[in-house]
């Protein structure tokens, strides 16, 4: 594993197959209120934007393209659902899922995302920025348009 002067955070799915070690973007967790997070997640995604993260062993590590531009990571042996970020890890662009850090003290909830996607039967108390799924993709274009 490569040392980063950046602090790293460990982390792991429910069996421990897959351990990995993540630099968080910022210490902020988002949800994710879309179909594909919540089919995928059994839940919200609630994600840590991370720069980089590197896993001890990938046999276990399951991935699933689940769009034209994004793919997701489990693991193969519990299920546990981990990682959102674009295909090949391009852009470091990766959201991992603040449940799986062993520690999750630090993170603040900073941000609801596809809002427009949630369905009306839950809801999280609370003032935080809410952005739609069209607010998202305009974003995603513009960093992508500005990345090249
Ligand atoms: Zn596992
Ligand atoms: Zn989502």
């Amino acid at each position: 594993m490569a040392s980063q002067a950046s602090s790293a955070i460990p982390g792991g799915c429910l069996c421990g197959a897959v351990r990995f070690s993540a630099v968080p973007a910022k210490h902020e967790m988002n949800v994710c209120h879309c179909g594909m997070c919540r089919r995928w997640s059994s839940g919200v995604f609630m994600a840590v934007p991370c720069t980089e993260i590197t896993f001890a062993d990938e046999s276990a590590l399951g991935v699933y393209p689940s769009s034209e531009w994004g793919e997701r990571l489990f693991c193969k042996t519990c299920g546990s659902s981990l990682v959102w970020r674009l295909r090949g890890g391009e852009g470091g662009h990766v959201e991992v899922s603040m449940h799986s850090f062993d520690d999750t003290s630090s993170f603040v909830f900073a941000e609801e995302i596809f809002i427009d996607e949630k369905p009306d039967l839950y809801g999280f108390a609370g003032d935080r920025s809410r952005k739609t799924g069209a607010e998202i993709m305009a974003e995603f274009a513009a960093q992508q348009a500005g990345s090249e």
